[in-house]
């Protein structure tokens, strides 16, 4: 069973305000999730969670992480510009991106955030576009191949685009060295929604062998590892949910059995955890709108993919209440869909769902990671509003939803926009 965080009320009330579809964030849980990842890792000195920005790249809920002790992990200029605006410079921010243009190396470095490379290239890249190297980088590893946890592989190293080769980041490491970094990163991510508590200590005992290595071989201090994002979330109801204190506990025995004896038990954990933090703790806000009975039977509802994506890209489940009808029998098979001119736009296939009446509030679970946050335009459909429902019941606007004038404000320099403006 799968319980919203808010109740039918509150969301009346809101609706009255801030019209629906609309993103809602539950504080609380939020709050109440950083302090047990912070618990897990408590163990470790150094620990940090540099919240990943592109899971929920909204400044009012960076705030409120930063609050519970977390930084900020960015991989863009805007994601780093947002970091900025809260306060998350120095070594608050973690730059962890690929591919990168020159312009975002300047504003990471600017920031004095900590510097991530994704490969061996970028040292030369990083110094073309900013000059001389911070005392402090990180590397990223890609260890190649297939990784296994114990419960079967998980994912193909091999395949991903990210990091460097293990021959690659000794040479990398040796390169930084000489020119004059002194505290060095590892950071390595593997796995995106990985449902088993395994998945961090195994990557973390892999990545305490190569840095004991890496130390030895190439007498570079290191200061950090980060284990990056990847732990995930049952979407599911009844799905397996992690344990994070298990978690935690993992790592630290690989931490005790690597570094330690190695002479490195001064090293950082840092992780970069997205979903994991704010995935559970948001829910995407629909009103049945049309109903339509052909060969099968569909729900309209005023919410389409262009709000929540991972159904469409991925076949993703988002679990759904009909508020108002949680102890309803379910008796009907619906698809719920939206109105993009696209046979994909549908949160929900053959779903079993209690009988949906036109204006029935929906609750769709689990978007507060890689939800809003993946929206798009398509079909000049505009982003909808953001909202943060604090521990107290009172709630703010933490984005006001599209108009037309934001989607037609690229237009201005064009010949028509006056044309499309006076029709607002
Ligand atoms: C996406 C991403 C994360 C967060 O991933 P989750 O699966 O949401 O935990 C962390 N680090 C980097 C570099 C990423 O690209």
């Amino acid at each position: 069973m799968k319980t919203p965080f808010v109740s039918k009320e509150k969301l009346e009330e809101i609706i009255r305000e801030i019209p629906t579809p609309f993103h809602i964030y539950d504080e609380k849980g939020i709050r109440e999730n950083a302090r047990r990842v912070r618990e897990a890792f408590s163990w470790n000195k150094g620990f940090r969670e540099y919240f990943a920005v592109k899971a929920e790249p909204n400044p009012a809920i960076l705030q409120v992480l930063k609050e519970e002790g977390c930084g900020c992990d960015c991989s863009s200029l805007t994601e780093l510009m947002m970091a900025k605006a809260i306060g998350c410079g120095g070594e608050l921010t973690m730059f962890s991106s690929n591919d990168t243009p020159d312009e975002e190396y300047v504003m990471a470095n600017e920031m004095n955030a900590i510097i991530n490379l994704d490969d061996i290239t970028m040292i030369d890249s990083f110094a073309k576009a900013v000059g001389t190297f911070p005392k402090t980088m990180c590397c990223r590893y890609n260890p190649g191949g297939v990784f296994k946890v114990s419960n079967g592989i998980m994912d193909t190293p091999g395949d991903a685009k990210y990091g460097m080769t293990t021959d690659q980041i000794f040479k990398a490491y040796r390169i930084l060295k000489s020119n004059g970094v002194e505290n060095f990163g590892l950071h390595s991510f593997l796995v995106s929604n990985a449902v088993t508590n395994d998945y961090y200590p195994m990557l973390a005992k892999l990545l305490f062998q190569l840095a004991v290595e890496l130390q030895k071989d190439t007498g570079c201090h290191i200061s950090f590892i980060n284990l990056s994002g990847g732990i995930g979330i049952p979407y599911k109801p009844g799905e397996n949910e992690i344990d994070i204190y298990e978690i935690g506990e993992g790592v630290r025995k690989a931490y005790e059995e690597v570094l330690v004896p190695a002479g490195m038990g001064d090293v950082a954990i840092y992780t970069e955890l997205g979903r994991f933090m704010t995935g559970p703790y948001g829910a995407l806000i629909t009103t049945a709108i049309h109903e339509k009975n052909i060969m099968k039977h569909y729900i309209g509802v005023d919410a389409c993919a262009c709000n929540l994506m991972r159904p469409a890209m991925y076949g993703a489940y988002h679990h759904i209440t009909v508020m108002g009808k949680e102890m309803a029998p379910y008796t009907n098979i619906y698809d719920v869909t939206g109105s993009l001119c696209e046979n994909n736009d549908k949160f929900a296939i053959d779903r079993m769902l209690p009988k949906i009446d036109m204006g029935d509030i929906l609750y769709i679970h689990d978007t507060g990671a890689h939800g809003f946050a993946m929206g798009y335009n398509y079909n000049g459909k505009l982003r909808s509003a953001e909202v943060l429902l604090h521990e107290d019941g009172s709630f703010t606007k933490i984005r006001r939803a599209e108009t037309p004038a934001d989607y037609f404000s690229t237009f201005e320099e064009m010949p028509f926009y006056g044309k499309l403006m006076e029709q607002l």
